[in-house]
Order: C-alpha cells, then sequence, then structure tokens
C-alpha cells in the first residue's frame, strides 16, 4: 500500500471512530464539547504500530490526550482499527496556534503595534467595581475543567485587542471561577500594562446606568466612557437579556471598541447561544471572538484548589481534612471555600478538636446533606412534586397525552431529573417510559422557556427549595 493509501485509509477510519465515539455522548454539551477539541485535530496518520494524532499545538495535544485518548482508543477499536496499535497526540508543527495559549508568542511583526491599544485616557475610570486583589492568576488553580478558559485569559493578558480572541466569552455555572478569571486579567494588565485604562463591571451595572443616562438624559456622557476604555470586563453579561434598548447601546460600544483593537471580555452563566433574549447580531458577535467554558471541577482540583486556599492559614489545615472537604463538596468552588473557612474557623476557637470525619459530617451537616439531598433523589420524588405542583397525577405525567397542560409538568420533571438528581438518562428515560430523545427534547424545551418565562422560573424555584435546592446549585 502506498503512503497515500494508508492516509486515506486512516482518515477515514478516524472519521468513523468519532462518529462512534460522539454517539455514546448523551449529553449535548458534553457532546459540542469533544467536537469542539476534536476541532482541534489537524491531521492523523499511521506510523508503524502508532496510530498518530496531530493537534494545533503543544497544550491542545496534551489536552486530547488525557482527556479522550482511552475513549478514542475504544472507539477507533470499534471502527475496524488494529487492536495492537496505540494511539498518540502530538503538536503539528506545520500549524499555527487556533487558540492562544500561554506558550504562545506571536512573532514581532511590524503591524502588532497597531494591535496594540492606544492607551486612552489613563486610568480615567480604572473600574466600576474594584478589582479583587486576590483574584490572580496565581491564585486560580488550573485543571482540566478550566484549563481552556485560563489558557484563553492569560492570552488575553499578555496581548489584549488581538482579533482571533477579540472578545473573549467565559461562560459556565455560577461559583466555577468566571469572575476570578476575568479579574485576573484586569489586576495582570494593570501590572504589565499600568497606562492602559480598564473597566471591570456587571451588565446588571452597564443596564442601570444606561437607565439613569436616559432619564437623565446624558446619553452622551454614557457613551463617551464607555468608548475610552482599553479593556472592557464585562461580568455576567445574561442581565443585558433585560434590556432590548440597552443592547443595542452595548452593540455599538462593542463594534465601537473592537474595530478600534480594544479588548472586550465577557462571562455569562450559558454559552452565547443559550442567551435566547439577545439579539441575534449580539450572539453572532460574542460568538466571532473566542468562546471558552468553565466546568465544574474534578476531585483532584477541587483538592488542588483547597490546598491553595489553605496555604498560609494559621493553624494549618490537615491533608486528611482537605481530602474529606474535596470528596464531599462537589457542587462549585464557592461551597467548597465557605466550608474551608467554617473548619478553619472552628480549628481557631477549639485547637483540641479532633478532625475526625464523623465531627466533619458533623460540623458541614448543612453544606454535605445539600450536596446529598440532590444527588440521591429519586425520580419518582420528583415526579410525585412535579404533579402535585401542578395538580395532575404522575399517571398522567408519565402518560402519552400531549395536552399543553401535561405536556409542560412532565417536561419540567424530567428536566429536573436530569439536571438535579443523579440518575443517567437511560434510568430517568425508563422511569417516564419515554425514549432518549424525549428526555433530551423535553429538557431543552424547559431550559429554553426558563430564560423568558418567569412564571415557569418560579414554579421550579418553589420546587427545587422543597427539596432544600437553590436554582443556580446544578453545577454537577
Ligand atoms: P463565578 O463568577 O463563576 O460565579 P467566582 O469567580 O466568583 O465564580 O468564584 C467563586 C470563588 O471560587 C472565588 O472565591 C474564586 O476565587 C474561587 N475559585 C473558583 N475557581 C477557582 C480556581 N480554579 N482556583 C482557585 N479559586 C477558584
Ligand atoms: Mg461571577
Amino acid at each position: 500500500m502506498s503512503n497515500d493509501t494508508i492516509d486515506i485509509a486512516s482518515k477515514e477510519l478516524w472519521e468513523r471512530a468519532k462518529t462512534i465515539y460522539l454517539s455514546t455522548l448523551f449529553n449535548e454539551q458534553e457532546k459540542s464539547q469533544a467536537e469542539n477539541y476534536f476541532s482541534m485535530i489537524t491531521s492523523v496518520s499511521v506510523e508503524g504500530n502508532v496510530f498518530l494524532v496531530r493537534a494545533t499545538n503543544k497544550f491542545a495535544a496534551d489536552f486530547l490526550r488525557d482527556k479522550y485518548a482511552g475513549k478514542l482508543k475504544s472507539a477507533l477499536d470499534l471502527a475496524g482499527g488494529d487492536k495492537e496499535q496505540v494511539i498518540e497526540f502530538k503538536e503539528d508543527e506545520r500549524s499555527r496556534p487556533a487558540i492562544i495559549v500561554p506558550t504562545y508568542e506571536p512573532k514581532p511583526q511590524p503591524q502588532y503595534q497597531s494591535y496594540a491599544p492606544t492607551p486612552a485616557k489613563p486610568n480615567q475610570y480604572i473600574s466600576t467595581l474594584p478589582l479583587e486583589e486576590n483574584y490572580t492568576f496565581e491564585e486560580f488553580v488550573q485543571g482540566a475543567s478550566n484549563s481552556w478558559a485560563y489558557a484563553a485569559a492569560k492570552g488575553v493578558a499578555k496581548h489584549p485587542g488581538l482579533k482571533n480572541s477579540n472578545p473573549l466569552f467565559i461562560h459556565g455555572g455560577t461559583g466555577l471561577g468566571k469572575t476570578h478569571l476575568m479579574q485576573a486579567i484586569g489586576n495582570d494588565l494593570r501590572k504589565t500594562n499600568p497606562q492602559m485604562s480598564i473597566c471591570y463591571l456587571t451588565a446588571e451595572t452597564f443596564l442601570n446606568e444606561y437607565i439613569n443616562s436616559l432619564q437623565t438624559k446624558d446619553m452622551s456622557v454614557f457613551r463617551e466612557k464607555y468608548r475610552n476604555f482599553d479593556v472592557l470586563l464585562v461580568d455576567d453579561i445574561q442581565f443585558l437579556q433585560k434590556g432590548k434598548q440597552c443592547q443595542e447601546e452595548f452593540f455599538n460600544t462593542f463594534n465601537y471598541l473592537t474595530t478600534n483593537h480594544k479588548q472586550i471580555v465577557m462571562t455569562s452563566d450559558v454559552a452565547p447561544k443559550n442567551l435566547p433574549a439577545l439579539e441575534e447580531r449580539l450572539i453572532s458577535r460574542f460568538e466571532g471572538g473566542m468562546v471558552q467554558e468553565i466546568e465544574a471541577p474534578g476531585y483532584e482540583t477541587r483538592l488542588a484548589i483547597l490546598q491553595k486556599k489553605a496555604e498560609g492559614m494559621t493553624p494549618s489545615v490537615p491533608l486528611s481534612t482537605l481530602q474529606f472537604l474535596a470528596e464531599n463538596i462537589k457542587s462549585h468552588v464557592r461551597a467548597i471555600e465557605g466550608a474551608l473557612a467554617k473548619v478553619h474557623v472552628t480549628m481557631q476557637i477549639n485547637p483540641t478538636q479532633e478532625l475526625t470525619p464523623e465531627f466533619l459530617a458533623f460540623l458541614l451537616k448543612d453544606v454535605i446533606e445539600k450536596e446529598q439531598s440532590m444527588r440521591n433523589i429519586t425520580l419518582r420524588e420528583i415526579q410525585e412534586r412535579v404533579a402535585r405542583k401542578y395538580g395532575v397525577t404522575v399517571k398522567q405525567i408519565l402518560s402519552a397525552d400531549r395536552t399543553q397542560s401535561l405536556v409542560t409538568p412532565r417536561q419540567l420533571a424530567m428536566y429536573i431529573s436530569r439536571k438535579y438528581s443523579n440518575k443517567s438518562l437511560q434510568e430517568i428515560s425508563k422511569e417516564f417510559d419515554k425514549k432518549h430523545a424525549t428526555i433530551i427534547h423535553g429538557v431543552k424545551t424547559i431550559q429554553n422557556r426558563l430564560d423568558v418565562d418567569a412564571n415557569l422560573k418560579n414554579v421550579l424555584e418553589e420546587i427545587l427549595h422543597e427539596f432544600g435546592y437553590k436554582i443556580t446549585d446544578n453545577q454537577e
């Protein structure tokens, strides 16, 4: 066989393997994430005993290896690959980095200067809200759940205003470090580029200021102010959904700044495409830069974060205690920090207290119960609560009757089961006696409606409250 034939055969095998692997992912989010990562692959080939996958840069290759090597090897076997072959990931030397990574050093090029924002009015409005000193890159623990967002944020701090990462859009659940990363960019730039004017604010502040200036009729002052920054950091952009007119103003500011190579960074609790009340043109502008997600951290990262947060605490918190916290508190980093603070205060007040698992379980009873109550919740309980809330029966929820007054509670019960219980799609599908696709569709429908339907959101909140949970707690 010629080399070309081998390459074509391995490419086909690779395409089949990818299709097989993606078809095993039930979760849309996981799927689009995998597709995202796979788009970093530039070529595949077989070299001796090795199925070689090349990626845009070393960072991408390392990441793909860590996260997908085993799974892709199984998929290759299933697709008809040689079982003796091993899978390898390497940086594709010929390829230019597709994303900014910490090691990325753009070649000095004459036109680069023109990308560097010319300082506006220095330090005129450093920030509408002060930056938190501790929210730095050094204090941020990297892990698989956040490494892309971290790399992108570092890249922006190093070279603000570069086209391929402007705007940078970071999304993910609450308490997972979005604000921290965004402010780290601000803190870093203030050190490295003190002449730059940087503004950090939440979209809610932007909205409020916009409304105020409408009332006081000094719109031009407002407009001028936000066009004067070199770097605009807008936290929780989902709030912009509340104001249609304000979106127009933001759109104009956005265009003005990006056209002038000023950097914009935004965070949101969901991906741009899941911001249904935002204008289409804003969404496509957001997607035109770099979009990165932060996910809930796994055990190793949770422990590393705890170790970082516990550094320098006196008395020092024993490793076994940190491990206990990392094992038992999984939902988000803010909850983990809260638990650590509670343990530390207890140690200060009562230094002789032994930190046994029993004592810790007692001390952190509330937070642990909250985590467990949702994980152990049964699907039947969810169906019953939702049925009761809507004045229908569980039997009707499980029926195939497509009357709207039954479809909503049915889909809401599916949504809660999927987002707030630890049951798999298979289990949910069995318990609801519906196909996987029907469950996925139901969950999506509710997800979309929640953004625009305040009544539905209230009902959801009430039901979750009965389970001791809040709407923002579904990070696992
Ligand atoms: P979000 O904006 O996503 O709701 P925050 O950025 O406010 O979350 O993070 C909540 C808390 O968790 C902060 O105190 C932050 O320092 C901490 N945190 C989150 N992720 C990390 C991480 N990877 N490393 C260190 N601290 C983190
Ligand atoms: Mg935040």
